[in-house]
């Protein structure tokens, strides 16, 4: 059966182009479309309700606030380290991502992921906020195909169609 709109469970093909600050910042063309599976939370919230409904053929103009998109600027989120704490400080740069591992006492590795944002003689300021924390991002959307999810794409809550995109955990 023919999928006719966007609703939960169905696997939306489609190309975009996000803009923000006027700025693009990522895009999907049409020869190479991103697919996501609706309902799962594949995709900013924001721009999951907005495409609700919509059919292939359909371009959809979004305008997603950050506490629908990648949330606000946390201030709290930025953390100062000392040079001796972090291995190779000296290569750092800013702008550049860096990786953080921490252990709990049951043996937990948990990664986090910062970017730095300043460094001085002895420390590195790292912000650990999402890089489009704070931002409103404006989406440019054409849906260009629909299907409904296999079982296991339901049970892992994306679609496999996208080699590589969707980690599984195994
Ligand atoms: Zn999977």
């Amino acid at each position: 059966m023919a999928v006719e709109k966007i609703a939960n469970g169905v696997v939306v093909s489609m190309s975009y182009v996000l803009t923000v600050d006027g700025e693009e910042v990522d895009r999907a063309g049409s020869d190479d479309p991103l697919e996501y599976l609706h309902g799962a939370d594949n995709i900013v919230p924001g721009l999951e309700e907005a495409l609700e409904g919509k059919k292939v053929g359909d371009k959809v103009s979004a305008v997603v606030p950050p506490e629908q998109g990648y949330g606000e600027y946390d201030e709290d989120e930025v953390d100062e380290f000392d040079f001796d704490e972090i291995d190779d400080a000296e290569e750092l740069e800013v702008g550049m991502p860096l990786e953080f591992e921490e252990e709990d006492e049951e043996g937990n590795v948990y990664i986090y992921e910062g970017t730095v944002m300043e460094i001085t003689e002895d420390t590195v300021v790292v912000d650990f906020n999402a890089p489009l924390a704070g931002k409103t991002l404006n989406f440019e959307v054409e849906i260009l195909g629909l299907r409904e999810a296999t079982a296991e794409e339901l049970d892992h809550g994306h679609p496999h169609s996208m080699d590589g995109f969707f980690e599984d955990e195994e």
